[in-house]
């Protein structure tokens, strides 16, 4: 597989198979793209559209994931909406990638485990289902009613974890009993899913000189999903600059803005934000996120609630119905347009999870 390579951001040991989340030294998987971006010819969407770009893929599972609208809010300002993935998330892209890597591998494998607030949940217990795998979910005790029925309604498994964010990470990964953990905070193949929304955005935007995009960042696997894709454009020449991505954060839980910024950040003891879907105060790719920022210089903006709740509202009076967590992205790219003059820039916001998913707040 000389096209792309998986190694340890820590030691440098390469990935040896889909079943590896991590390193044996504990550090996390880097991807390394080496070939130049190619596109379908073909009139096809779904990951298939995509597909040479990820050569691990053998066997694809799909839902009918991607592609998804880009509509323009007003001037310059374009959302992408995301949240028309199958599941209701853009967690889809990265269970694509995730679950199709597994299946290609080819293993006799039964059970796939993962710890996830909700989306990322209910995304893989949907891919699950396609691949025809017994799927075990571990959740936070704080995860809203509706993304559990969802991941029940799909057959997974679930165990609701009273505890902290790595507690419930720690339960999933114990796989003594069987299965294999594919948690999305920890494995490349699932981020890797998240280069095809940079690649999207190029697609519809027609620009090759985009300016700014904002998503929201808990885990960072979007965030570093958009750098990777954009960056693969870059070296391949599709685009002419890197845009400045700008990752979102609550102000409850923003571990990633106070690394990039050099400030300290004291986690809450409880998260309490309504932005329940970016619960992660201590993401086990910190540090990879932070480096990658940098070498692309990326931004961070971290906003208040009542912020966040009057762009959901806002979002939702122009006909986007998305979940506070999403709003986030919204809320910060106004906050951000308030200091800065980015009036005449071309912006895309990324809108990740459906309204629907938690209705009222
Ligand atoms: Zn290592």
């Amino acid at each position: 597989m000389d096209s792309l390579s998986v190694f340890c951001n820590s030691c440098g040991r390469v990935m040896e198979n889909p079943l590896e989340y991590r390193c044996t030294c504990g550090g996390v998987f880097k991807i390394e793209i080496k070939e130049a971006f190619k596109r379908s010819e073909d009139k096809v969407v779904t990951l298939e559209r995509y597909r040479p770009n990820f050569p691990y893929i053998r066997s694809i599972v799909s839902l009918g994931e991607q592609s998804t609208p880009l509509v323009k809010l007003n001037g310059n300002v374009m959302l992408k909406l995301d949240y028309m993935n199958p599941t209701g998330s853009f967690k889809d892209r990265g269970s694509a990638t995730l679950v199709s890597a597994v299946k290609s591998y080819g293993k006799d494998i039964t059970e796939l485990r993962e710890d996830s607030s909700g989306n990322a949940g209910a995304s893989l217990a949907a891919y699950s289902a396609r691949a025809g795998y017994r799927c075990h979910v571990f959740v936070p005790h704080t995860a809203s009613g509706a993304k559990l029925e969802q991941i029940k309604a799909y057959g997974a498994k679930l165990t609701v974890v009273k505890g902290s964010r790595a507690q419930v990470g720690e339960k999933a990964q114990d796989v003594s009993a069987g299965g294999i953990y594919v948690g999305h905070s920890w494995h490349p193949y699932f981020r890797d899913g998240m280069r095809t929304l940079a690649y999207e955005i190029s697609e519809q935007t027609k620009l090759d000189e985009l300016d700014y995009v904002f998503c929201p960042v808990s885990a960072g696997t979007l965030f570093l999903g958009i750098v990777s894709g954009f960056r693969h454009l870059l070296e391949s020449g599709v685009v002419k600059r890197m845009p400045k991505i700008i990752a979102c954060q609550t102000s409850k839980v923003s571990p990633f803005y106070h690394a990039l910024k050099g400030t300290h950040y004291r986690a809450p003891s409880q998260v309490s934000s309504v932005a329940d879907a970016l619960v992660s105060t201590k993401p086990p790719l910190l540090e990879l996120m932070v480096n990658e920022a940098k070498s692309v210089g990326a931004d961070a903006e971290a906003v208040e609630e009542r912020y966040i709740v009057a762009a959901w509202k806002e979002l939702a009076l122009h006909g986007f119905f998305v979940e506070p967590s999403s709003a986030v992205a919204y809320a910060a790219y106004k906050q951000y347009s308030k200091r800065k003059d980015a009036s005449e820039s071309s912006t895309v916001i990324v809108l990740t999870g459906s309204g629907l998913k938690r209705p009222t707040i």
